[in-house]
């Protein structure tokens, strides 16, 4: 039998073979093409057994055998497997596509939703059924059959452009080097950049080093360099990349107004005052206005420690470095110099009172402690001899869930750390389905007989990891729609990871997860006093810039027209006269590399960063009012947030469990925002 089609228990990884993918991908797909053609045959009043069910059980086994060949392909890369993925993700890709454009579908939702049976349905099952047809409707399901060309005409035009927006400014950042051939240039900045500098002159047969606007090349020297006019240059660069003073044909210029003005008719056709509307129908936040004012509540308060930031730097530069005025290109150096002085630590210090078996062990005993449960090493096939699984029981012992860990880089494997569903819970007649995820990191490995040791950055990593873990585990949803993560709102599934972050920086929590690799002594109270004063360095000056770009990106999407006299370059220089302290210089072309929003799916979603940050840290408040491993505050944010999923709307799941709407205090609080900033130095 085809591995990928046994949906009995976990994945066989052991069996599973690149040949598997396509007869398993085309066997299912045929299978529910053949369903959905037998309930569009049906002209029966729709219920929930007979249409929505068996829909999602069609659409669970497609992803339950699909899921597995997209996490091999990220974790155990192979030419074969990629092969594999890559000829059947678009048949994926148009069959979801085929489902949302179904027209015939809708209308039975559309029964459904008005048959008699409705209100006799869940909160669940109503919510699912209402998300379907927004998704419908936001997809231009209702429209009129000319404005559907239209809106089908945009949608496309829209995407051409996005991709040539994100084309432009990678050939722009490409096109790019400076070589410096004489090494006396090169003060201050570390072995390993100049390496790899030195590695990029040979590659292209100069004699010296060679610099790039890529991050890894660029982000050191603006760091580093000693050299104020090689970082100068450089920032010139950056700050003009795919603007109308490099190469015509890559001038972002004329498509960024483009952009915002289909964005703008598509809202237009769908029934929205603008495209700040339409963005927010599926989010948590309600309006564009909301956002603004938020953002903007936030700008004042940070504006006097922004402001304060700025000064000390300026004396620092002025004082230390003999840097009479503070240019753009001076910033991160002289902000670098400034956080050595003040709170130099090193990494390298602070990792050996992290070992692997430490942290886990604190992770796991605030979980349990939280939440009530018990942790336990389990088994099941693996992928890589290093992945480990684990079961987690309540305090009955019946199983909740289960995950599995890979945590350590290796070639097969993409970068960066995520959390993936592997099965969701939901009810199966009188049984339920328990929840199993995939927590994959890329921390370096154990070497020898040591334990592997992590960094504190690593550490705030897999707490996130373990948030979003969580959220998929503790769902106490038993339909598929809203189980888990499925159906929470994008800017509001970020509040259950990042709220785990900040045990990462509570000194009872931390403290007990450490334990020095060779003397076996917790973490120095001095040593974490400067990692904290570290953490908010200069945080006034970072809250005030996300907050210029998520305000600029919300009115360009809300209250503005291009066509209209203003240029996008002229609404940002609005903006950061409003809100900003740090004014870039007049030839800052910083719109048109902004891919997040004309290339991404940020648009008019920027804000969700912040957003995020604040929910989880009020959150988390809660939990600092009644001591942070308090079981019954743990217990309701469990019963309030990680259990409903998204079975309602999470501003209502907020509430329940905060007993009040967001308030920013406990964010700025965090970020060492607060107090007098006249004695704060
Ligand atoms: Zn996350």
């Amino acid at each position: 039998m085809n591995p990928l089609l046994d949906f009995s228990g976990l994945p066989r990884f052991a069996q599973i073979k690149p040949e598997h993918v396509a007869p398993a991908i085309e066997q299912l797909l045929a299978e529910n093409r053949a369903l959905i053609k037998r309930f569009l045959d049906d002209k029966s009043q729709p219920t929930w057994d007979d249409f929505v069910r068996p829909m999602e059980d069609a659409n669970e086994r497609l992803s339950r055998a699909w899921g597995p060949v997209g996490h091999l392909n990220a974790v155990m890369n192979s030419p074969e497997l990629r092969e594999a993925y890559n000829t059947n993700l678009p048949r994926i890709t148009a069959y979801y596509a085929e489902l949302g454009q179904n027209l015939q579908l809708f209308e039975k939702f559309k029964a459904l939703h008005s048959s008699a049976e409705f209100d006799g349905l869940s909160a669940a099952r109503k919510k699912i059924i209402e998300n379907e047809l927004r998704d419908f409707r936001l997809g231009g399901a209702e429209l009129p059959a000319a404005q559907k060309v239209r809106y089908l005409a945009l949608q496309e035009r829209q995407s051409e452009l996005s991709s040539r927006f994100s084309d432009n400014l990678l050939d722009a950042t490409n096109d790019f080097t400076l070589v410096v051939e004489q090494r006396g240039e090169l003060g201050g900045l570390p072995e390993d950049v100049l390496q790899t500098a030195r590695e990029a002159a040979d590659a292209a047969g100069k004699t010296g080093w060679l610099f790039t606007l890529k991050a890894p090349s660029y982000l050191p020297v603006m760091q580093f360099a000693d050299k104020r006019e090689l970082r100068a240059k450089m920032y010139r660069a950056y700050a003009t990349r795919a603007s109308e003073f490099g190469k015509a044909e890559w001038d972002n210029t004329p498509l960024m107004d483009e952009i915002i003005a289909l964005r703008a008719e598509e809202a237009a056709l769908l029934g929205f005052a603008n495209y700040g509307e339409l963005s927010l129908a599926a989010k948590m936040a309600e309006t564009p206005q909301q956002v603004a004012d938020f953002m903007r509540e936030l700008a004042q308060r940070a504006r006097p420690f922004a402001e304060k930031d700025l000064a000390e730097l300026r004396e620092f530069a002025r004082s230390s470095l003999g840097l009479a005025e503070l240019h753009s290109w001076d910033i991160a150096y002289a902000g670098e110099k400034l956080r050595e002085q003040r709170y130099a630590f090193s990494e390298q210090e602070v990792k050996q009172y992290f070992p692997e078996d430490a942290v886990l062990a604190g992770l796991f005993k605030l979980v349990e402690t939280l939440y009530g449960l018990r942790i336990k090493a389990s088994s099941a096939p693996v992928w890589h001899e290093s992945v480990r699984f684990f079961d987690i029981r309540d305090g009955k012992n019946v199983l909740v869930g289960q995950f599995y860990f890979d945590l350590y880089a290796r070639n097969s494997k993409r970068g960066g750390a995520w959390m993936d569903d592997v099965i969701t819970r939901r009810r199966l007649g009188d049984k339920i389905q328990t929840p199993v995820a995939y927590l994959n990191c890329n921390f370096s490995a154990p070497v020898g007989n040591k334990p592997a040791l992590f960094t504190h950055d690593e550490v705030q990593t897999l707490f996130h990891e373990f948030g979003h873990g969580l959220h998929h585990l503790l769902t106490e949803v038993e339909d598929l729609g809203v189980s888990g993560i499925n159906g929470v709102e994008w800017d509001a599934v970020e509040l259950p990871s990042q709220f785990m972050e900040n045990f990462c920086w509570e000194w009872d929590v931390l403290q007990g997860m450490t334990r020095h690799v060779d003397s076996g002594a917790t973490l120095p109270r001095a040593l974490f006093d400067k990692m904290l004063a570290a953490k908010n360095f200069q945080s006034g000056l970072a809250t005030l810039r996300q907050i210029e770009f998520a305000l600029f990106d919300m009115l360009m999407h809300s209250s503005f027209n291009p066509g209209q006299g203003k240029s996008i370059l002229q609404l940002l220089d609005e903006v950061r006269a409003e809100v900003a302290v740090l004014i870039p210089p007049e030839f800052n072309r910083f719109p048109q590399s902004f891919a997040h929003i004309f290339a991404g799916g940020y648009a008019a979603g920027y804000y969700s960063y912040k957003w995020a940050e604040v929910l989880s840290a009020d959150a988390y408040s809660l939990f600092e009012e009644h001591g942070v491993l308090n079981p019954d505050i743990g217990a309701k944010f469990r019963a309030e947030i990680l259990a409903m999923g998204g079975a309602r709307p999470a501003m209502e799941s907020f509430q329940a469990f905060r007993g009040r709407a967001p308030a920013i205090e406990a964010l700025l609080r965090h970020n060492g925002l607060v107090g007098n900033t006249q004695e704060a130095i």
